[in-house]
């Protein structure tokens, strides 16, 4: 593991707190209704790590809820949102990108479940637009949301 830490974040209470070494190879905008609702946004905004990165130097209240191949992470204490886990990449952690201390340093490269994305909401950029998963599920390729 790389010892040099380049990127830091943070939940709202500060007691969840995460390093990463590695520099991050996704990072997207997803649109679908799991993320909707886990959120309770219009739209999230992720960027993955690989797990052999991250160093959690403080993870003492992270809770997990489970939803079919993927979860979620959040604070137990303050509530906020931090990261999804999916069966199909368990070698990744994909952070909210409003965790990250520095979230203007990950722009979203791509849409995905861009149909389902709300009418209202608009999004100027001509980023690339996924109808379902960007991730390939290697067991059963049926589109494992993210
Ligand atoms: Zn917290
Ligand atoms: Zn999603």
């Amino acid at each position: 593991m790389n010892n040099v830490v380049k990127h830091r974040g943070h939940c709202r209470c500060g007691l969840v707190v995460m390093e990463a070494s590695s520099t991050p190879d996704f990072a997207v905008y997803c649109h679908c209704d799991d993320c909707r609702r886990a959120t309770g946004s219009p739209v999230l905004a992720s960027v993955g790590f690989p797990k052999i990165d991250i160093a959690w130097t403080s993870n003492s209240t992270v809770s997990r809820y489970v939803n079919g191949t993927a979860s979620r992470l959040f604070c137990s204490n303050c509530g906020s949102q931090i990261a999804q886990e999916h069966e199909s990449r368990s070698d990744m952690t994909f952070f909210n990108t409003g965790f990250m201390d520095n979230p203007e340093a990950y722009p979203p490269t791509a849409h995905t479940f861009a149909g389902d994305q709300l009418s209202w909401l608009s999004l100027n950029d001509d980023l690339p637009r996924a109808e379902k998963t960007l991730l390939i599920d290697t067991q059963s390729n049926d589109g494992t949301r993210l």
